[in-house]
């Protein structure tokens, strides 16, 4: 344990004594989680400490029945989709077999539609949806710029802006990872419904990406050094392969590893564009980043489905973090990502809810495995082969729910209960008829594979609070807002 730090009785600390704490891979019960007046952790310690409330020089929180689990971190999110959420759930007219590639021209329709105000209160939804489920930090991978003209708007980043406005309201930490997006693809003519996500020049996104930096690390300055990590930073994520060329990809990702910014970038999604890089580059995705030398331990392959044993290879020399966001994958039929193959090398994989067709970390988490029992017809295929504790397999999950996701998005003190990192947590309640009934020893895998959302009540970014007894306060106004843009939206 920690010992105590010499300042502590001069700042406001809070001590949370939930029943269990889940703190370096499993459940310790009799703990109290201290933490500063800036938001970090400040240390764990027997609960007993507190049993004479005078010995303590801040406040005691009794959290009964409940256990606490560091804050869930969705790594991969377009806010905006959350409005197309229940209209692509049925075969288009215009084409006999639906795909990927149908669901996109729903989206564009949507995209094409959205004022900022709108982006607004379609990004507050899915905050607020991911703040009830227990996620804590996202990373916004936000392609909407310009107006639905195709013009910049007076400020280039004013719809950067507005979905950092709502992930402030909501209480949720972001990485605001800004796309840069050129062109509909190699040999393919412009598509004007792409009009709002282009900025053809290297030169404007990074100018772009500079003036957002800036906005921010001024929103952002700690009032001191004891202030816990930003509420908002910036990464880039150049689209795809796809959408940016070559020299426009080396340039933006050169500016990113000199600024040690994350890099997120859509990989192997889907066989056609696995074929479209072979076309265009003669090697896959992976290969052609690889031999570019772009990959590297802050560069994320969202989706990273169609891969060859020697892409998976590349990743893992690079120390290169996968994202997974099986939930949309499946409702998109992209495909399963081979996490056994990855996890065999040594890639880290984080999740992401994606296009928000659900908006449930844990479901992700558990869908990792389940695609691939499918398809093997095995069960507890992602079983780390070093550990067989009962708990081994969900925490594995887990890990790929919170510190991996953590590191991919650039929180680097967050997805832990430790001391010294930020104070992001929740806490389900053990009564939940999801979870209930749970010993110590298999509570993990009860909530990584079963729970519902019911049992999460309380959630804490930075040490305030977001959330109480399930509800968000601003969770009315947020859902009648919501409510009156579907309607402006689709009748
Ligand atoms: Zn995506």
């Amino acid at each position: 344990m920690p010992t105590e730090q010499a300042s502590s009785e001069q700042v406001s600390f809070i001590a949370w004594l939930p029943d269990l704490i889940y703190t370096k891979g499993r459940f310790e019960r009799g703990l109290a989680l201290v933490c500063d007046e800036g938001g970090r952790i400040a240390r764990l310690v027997s609960a007993t400490e507190f049993d004479e409330a005078t010995k303590f020089a801040g406040e005691v929180v009794r959290l009964k029945n409940r256990a606490l689990l560091p804050g869930l971190v969705n790594a991969h999110s377009h806010a905006f989709q959350r409005v197309i959420r229940g209209r692509t759930e049925r075969r288009t007219r215009s084409h006999s077999r639906d795909s990927f590639w149908t669901w996109r021209e729903m989206m564009y329709s949507a995209a094409a539609r959205l004022t900022p105000e709108d982006v607004y209160d379609a990004a507050r939804m899915a905050f607020l949806e991911m703040a009830l489920s227990g996620i804590t930090s996202v990373g916004e991978f936000h392609y909407l710029h310009r107006t639905p003209e195709g013009v910049a708007y007076d400020d280039p980043n004013l719809l950067a802006k507005e979905v950092v406005r709502a992930a402030r309201e909501i209480g949720l930490r972001i990485a605001l990872l800004r796309v840069a997006y050129a062109r509909s693809g190699s040999q393919v003519a412009p598509d004007a419904r792409q009009s709002r996500f282009i900025e053809a020049e290297p030169q404007t996104f990074l100018k772009h990406v500079a003036q957002l930096r800036a906005d921010f690390a001024r929103d952002e300055t700690p009032a001191d050094n004891n202030s816990a990590e930003a509420l908002a930073w910036v990464g880039i994520a150049p689209h795809s392969i796809r959408a940016v060329p070559l020299d426009y990809l080396r340039e933006i990702t050169r500016f990113a590893v000199a600024a040690q910014l994350p890099t997120h970038m859509h990989i192997a999604e889907q066989p056609a564009e696995v074929s479209a890089c072979l076309a265009e580059h003669g090697r896959t995705p992976v290969a052609l980043l690889d031999t570019e030398g772009l990959l590297s331990e802050r560069f994320t392959a969202v989706h990273a489905i169609h891969l060859t044993p020697e892409d998976v290879t590349a990743l893992a020399h690079a120390r290169a973090i996968v994202c997974a966001c099986p939930t949309t994958e499946r409702n998109l039929g992209d495909g399963i990502v081979p996490t056994d193959d990855l996890f065999a090398k040594g890639v880290r994989v984080a999740l992401g809810t994606d296009s928000h067709t659900q908006i449930d970390l844990l479901e992700d988490a558990r869908e990792l495995e389940y695609h691939l029992r499918l398809q093997k017809l095995e069960r507890n295929v992602l079983a780390p082969d070093d550990n067989d504790a009962p708990a081994a397999l969900a925490a594995r999950l887990f890990d790929c729910a919170t510190i991996e996701g953590a590191q991919s998005i650039g929180a680097h003190e967050s997805g832990e209960l430790v001391a010294g990192q930020s104070a992001d947590f929740f806490t389900v309640d053990l009564d939940d008829s999801s979870i209930a009934g749970a010993s110590i020893d298999d509570l993990l895998a009860s909530i990584v594979f079963s729970n519902a959302r019911t049992s999460i009540r309380e959630v804490f970014v930075g040490g305030k609070q977001i959330v109480a007894e399930g509800q968000h306060q601003g969770q009315g106004e947020i859902i009648e807002n919501f409510k009156a843009l579907q309607r402006r939206l689709w009748q």
